[in-house]
C-alpha cells in the first residue's frame, strides 16, 4: 500500500520528556524470550549438541564485536567486563553439564542450558563473597545471549540501531538507555511507566522526547511503522498525514521562538524580580553533563546521581574509575558546589545483580540500605568522593535516609573512611559537609532531628511523592494518582522546608518537581534555598523566578495550602505560571 494510503492512528500516553520526534518505529521486546522445552528422541542428541557448538560460536563473535567496540570508545578497562563473559561462555564445566544434561533427560538444547545456568545462578548468589556473587550478572547475560542465539530470535542491539529510530518497549530501564545510541534514536514510548522512572529522567536530561504509559503500543506499532511522537502531549501518530506533519512543523517553530525567549535568562542572576537570590543547580549523571551544565550558567550540581557510573560500566565501578569521574566534575565546576549522592542502587536501577530480584524493588534494598551492608562497596566510593573533594567544593549526600540511627550509621563509615586517608597521607577536604536526602516519609516526620544532624538537606520529590501516596513511580495503572499538587504533598514539603528554616540548615529540592515550571515559584516561596534541575530545564525555571517577586511567591503558598484540593491548587499554580509569563505561552 502507497504510504499516502495508510491510516492515521493516534495513540494516548503519559507525556514524560518533551519534544517531537518523527521517525521509523523499532518495536523492542526485550523481555520476550520464551524458551521453547520439548522432548527430543535418542538419535537426536548429537544434533541438539551441534546446536550448542553453534550458538556459542555465533555468540562469541557477537561479544568479541562488542567487546572491541568498547574497548576502542572507552578503553581496555571498561572491555574487562566482556572478557569476562567470554569466559563463562566458554566455561568447561558448564557445558559439559549442559551436554551430559541434554543425553540424560533427552531435552532440547535451550531448556537444559537454562536448566543449568539457573543451577549456577543460585549457587553464585548464595555466596558470601562479593566478587563471586558479582558473577551471578555475567552468567545471566551470556545466558540471555546464548539463547537468543539458540532459539533464534532476533535480539535487537540498541546500542546499534539504525538512524532516526524511535524505540517501542514494554519497558526501558535505566541500562537500556545508557546503552542507546543517542544520536540516532530520536524517541521512545513505553507501555509501562511514569513520568519519574529513571529512564524517563535521563531521557529528559539527554533531551530525547518520550511518553509512557501507553498500555499496549507494542502490540499496535510494528516495527518499520512511520510515527510522529509528541512528547509535549503525549501522543504516537502512527501514519501522520501531511497535514498532521504540517501543523507540528509550526508548532515546533513557536516553541524555538520561546525556548530563544527563555534563553535569555541564561546569562541573568538567578533571582526574583526584588532580588530575592535561589540557587539553579545542575542534576547529573556523570561527567559528560557537565557541559551542559556549564552552559546553562548552573550553580553547581546539586544531584550528581553516581548510579549512571555502576549503569554504564554495567557492574560495581572500581574506586579510580569513579574518583577520575568525581574529580573531573569537582574540577569543572571550580568554586561552585558539587553534591554527590552516595550510590542509589535498586529500585528501578539494579545492574543485573540478583541482589535486586525483588517484589517490592523501591521499598527494599536499596540505597543506603545497601550500602550499609555492602561496606566494600560503600567504603570505595566514599573514599573516590573523598579525594576528589580535593579539587574543588564536594558534598556528600546520603540517599533512602529513613532515621537517625542511619544516618550515623553512614557517618561512622565515612569517619573510618576518613581516618584511613589520614593515615595514608591522601589529601581531601577534612570539613567536607554531609547532608541527607529527605525522600522517605519518616524522614519528613523527624525532620527537627536530621536538620540538627545534617549539614544540608535535599528533597527527593520523586521518591517521597510515592512513598507518601502509595503510589509506584512506575506503574502506568495508578500514575493518575501521582499526584503532587495533593494537599498531603504540599504541606509535607512545607513542613520539611520549615524544619529546616528553623534548624538554621538549607533545604534544597532536587526531585523532577524542581525542574517544573508551575511548582517553582511554589519552592521558591517556600523558602527552599535551591532548586537542582536537569540542565535543559533551567532556562525556563530562571526565566519564570525572575518575573515574580518574592511576596508573591508566598501569597501563592498560602493560597495554595489554604485550598484542599489538588484541581484547587493546580488552578492556582497555573493562572499564576500565566500571569508571570503567560504573554509567551503558545
Ligand atoms: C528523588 O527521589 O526525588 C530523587 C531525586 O532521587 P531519584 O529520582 O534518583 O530516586
Ligand atoms: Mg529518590
Amino acid at each position: 500500500m502507497p504510504e499516502s494510503d495508510k491510516k492515521e492512528v493516534i495513540l494516548e500516553g503519559i507525556p514524560a520528556s518533551p519534544g517531537v520526534a518523527h521517525g521509523t518505529a523499532l518495536v523492542y521486546l526485550q523481555n520476550q524470550l520464551e524458551i521453547p522445552s520439548f522432548e527430543i528422541e535418542e538419535a537426536q542428541i548429537d544434533d541438539e549438541i551441534e546446536r550448542l557448538d553453534q550458538a556459542i560460536l555465533a555468540t562469541r563473535s557477537e561479544i568479541t564485536v562488542v567487546r572491541n567496540k568498547v574497548a576502542e570508545s572507552l578503553g581496555e578497562g571498561e572491555a574487562a567486563i566482556f572478557d569476562a563473559h567470554l569466559m563463562v561462555l566458554e566455561d568447561s564445566a558448564l557445558i559439559s553439564e549442559v551436554t551430559t544434561e541434554v543425553r540424560k533427560s533427552k531435552k532440547n538444547v535451550e531448556q537444559c542450558y537454562n536448566d543449568v545456568a539457573q543451577r549456577y545462578i543460585s549457587f553464585f548468589s548464595s555466596m558470601e563473597d562479593e566478587y563471586l556473587k558479582e558473577r551471578v550478572s555475567d552468567i545471566r547475560d551470556v545466558t540471555r545471549r546464548l539463547l537468543h542465539n539458540l532459539i533464534g530470535s532476533q535480539k535487537v542491539d540498541l546500542g546499534d540501531i539504525q538512524s532516526d529510530t524511535i524505540v517501542i518497549s514494554e519497558d526501558i530501564t535505566p541500562s537500556d538507555t545508557a546503552d542507546m545510541d543517542r544520536t540516532k534514536l530520536l524517541g521512545f514510548a513505553t507501555d509501562m511507566g511514569g513520568k519519574t522512572s529513571h529512564s524517563v529522567i535521563m531521557a529528559r536530561s539527554l533531551q530525547i522526547p518520550a511518553v509512557v504509559g501507553m498500555h499496549d503500543a507494542t502490540k499496535r506499532i510494528k516495527s518499520g511503522d512511520q510515527i510522529l511522537l509528541d512528547g509535549h502531549d503525549g501522543i504516537i501518530v502512527i501514519n501522520p498525514t501531511e497535514d498532521r506533519l504540517f501543523k507540528y512543523g509550526k508548532l515546533a517553530t513557536e516553541r524555538r521562538k520561546l525556548d530563544k525567549i527563555y534563553h535569555t535568562a541564561i546569562a541573568e542572576p538567578s533571582e526574583t524580580k526584588d532580588g530575592s537570590p535561589i540557587a539553579l543547580m545542575a542534576n547529573i549523571e556523570g561527567a559528560q553533563d557537565m557541559e551542559g551544565a556549564l552552559e546553562m550558567n548552573a550553580d553547581g550540581v546539586g544531584l550528581f546521581r553516581t548510579e549512571g557510573i555502576f549503569l554504564r560500566h554495567h557492574g560495581y565501578s572500581s574506586e579510580e574509575v569513579q574518583y577520575e569521574e568525581y574529580a573531573a566534575v569537582a574540577k569543572a565546576a571550580g568554586e561552585h558546589p558539587v553534591i554527590i549522592r552516595t550510590l542509589d542502587v535498586g529500585g528501578d536501577k539494579t545492574i543485573g545483580d540478583e541482589n535486586f530480584k525483588e517484589d517490592n524493588s523501591f521499598m527494599g534494598f536499596r540505597a543506603i540500605r545497601f550500602c550499609l551492608e555492602n561496606l566494600g562497596v560503600f567504603k570505595s566510593q566514599l573514599r573516590a568522593i573523598l579525594r576528589a573533594s580535593a579539587f574543588g567544593n564536594v558534598k556528600i549526600m546520603y540517599p533512602m535516609i529513613s532515621g537517625l540511627s542511619e544516618l550515623r550509621r553512614a557517618n561512622e563509615v565515612l569517619e573510618s573512611v576518613k581516618q584511613e586517608l589520614r593515615e595514608a597521607g591522601i589529601a581531601f577536604d577534612g570539613d567536607i559537609d554531609v547532608g541527607t536526602m529527605v525522600e522517605v516519609p519518616s524522614a519528613a516526620v523527624i525532620i527537627d532531628l536530621l536538620a540538627a544532624e545534617a549539614d544540608f538537606l535535599s528533597i527527593g520529590t520523586n521518591d517521597l511523592i510515592q512513598y507518601l501516596m502509595a503510589v509506584d513511580r512506575l506503574n502506568d495503572r495508578v500514575a493518575h494518582l501521582y499526584d503532587p499538587s495533593h494537599p498531603a504533598v504540599l504541606r509535607t514539603l512545607k513542613s520539611i522546608i520549615d524544619g529546616g528554616i528553623r534548624a538554621n540548615t538549607p533545604v534544597s529540592i532536587c526531585g523532577e518537581l524542581a525542574g517544573d515550571p508551575m511548582f517553582a515559584a511554589l519552592l521558591l516561596g517556600m523558602g527552599a534555598s535551591s532548586l537542582s534541575l536537569t540542565s535543559s530545564s533551567l532556562p525556563e525555571v530562571k526565566y519564570l523566578i525572575r518575573q515574580i517577586e518574592m511576596k508573591e511567591a508566598q501569597a501563592l503558598v498560602n493560597d495554595v495550602l489554604q485550598s484542599n484540593s489538588s484541581e484547587k491548587s493546580m488552578e492556582l499554580l497555573e493562572s499564576f505560571r500565566k500571569r508571570a509569563i503567560g504573554e509567551l505561552l503558545v
